[in-house]
């Protein structure tokens, strides 16, 4: 998502910067709420950080959205079932690296809140089992794609040579 779901779920907001802003930390009571600091990353990811010390979950929690909602919706391209043989695909790694980045971030913050004993809700969890499956599929299409390339070499070589 951008900041912007989220800083209309907040008060007391106020632009800081470019792509920063301050705001009352939803998750805590007490005099010194004003201390959250939202950054949003040149990819849409939203960066959380309270002061007072609460965790990105307790305050998309306390908003009403869930952790993954702080990451931007990553589209996956299906070409469908065919099989690109025997010319390979041309493969737009640069998004599929910065997508497998987001995935492994995201079940990177899952698991750290699982090691601290914190909850995670059924949605961060399905989204966690989607990262992973996703970043599977991936490294085994690439695997098929490169195996279907061989043979279709060695077969180009085979009728070749007769
Ligand atoms: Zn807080």
């Amino acid at each position: 998502m951008t900041a912007a779901t989220l800083l209309d779920r907040l008060e007391a907001v106020r632009q800081n910067g470019p792509a920063r802003w301050r705001a009352r930390c939803p998750a805590h009571d007490g005099k010194n709420r004003d201390v959250l600091s939202i950054t949003e990353a040149g990819d849409g990811t939203v960066l959380l950080k309270c002061f007072a010390g609460c965790t990105a979950l307790e305050i998309v929690g306390a908003v009403g959205l869930e952790l993954h909602d702080l990451f931007p919706r990553v589209e996956w391209q299906t070409t469908g079932n065919h099989m690109p043989l025997p010319k390979r695909p041309r493969t737009d790694w640069p998004a599929l690296i910065l997508a497998c980045e987001r995935d492994l971030i995201l079940v990177k913050i899952v698991l750290t809140m699982v090691s601290n004993g914190e909850p995670i809700s059924t949605e961060d969890a399905a989204a966690c089992q989607a990262a992973a499956t996703r970043v599977y599929r991936l490294v085994q299409e690439q695997r098929d794609i490169d195996a279907a390339g061989v043979r279709a070499e060695r077969r180009h070589r085979e009728t070749g040579t007769r």
